[in-house]
């Protein structure tokens, strides 16, 4: 279970960020996940939980936000996939393999208490 050990790296990055705010209180850590970046969102989601106990974290929500699988195809530009199952475009069905998104693992934006934003 991996996802165990990229949600307690997360959770040092999100407390070396918040230790710039004193006694601010981690509400929300928004997290922006490809669709490539194989992890399975519901167990970021349940780590999260396990991660967090113990730490200033405690009781803060992790939000997963999927990105789409993004292709740039010669002629048709920079295509959405549905599924990454197939790597070609969905528009003239030309083989692409230049991957523009997809497998990203960053943190978005992290929500405080007082409802500013760090990060
Ligand atoms: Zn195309």
């Amino acid at each position: 279970m991996h996802e165990l050990s990229i949600v307690a790296s997360i959770v040092d990055t999100v407390t070396e960020s918040v230790a710039a705010y004193p006694g601010a209180r981690v509400q929300e850590v928004h997290l922006r996940v490809g669709a490539l970046a194989s992890v399975v969102v519901e167990s970021l989601e349940f780590c999260w939980g396990i991660a967090t106990e113990g730490t200033s974290l405690e009781g803060s929500k992790l939000v997963v936000k999927t990105l789409p699988v993004v292709m740039h195809c010669a002629t048709c530009g920079d295509v959405e996939l549905e599924g990454v199952q197939s790597f070609r475009c969905p528009t003239c069905g030309e083989p692409c393999s230049d991957q523009r998104q997809g497998r990203e693992l960053e943190i978005e934006s992290i929500e405080i208490e007082d409802g500013q934003e760090a990060a």
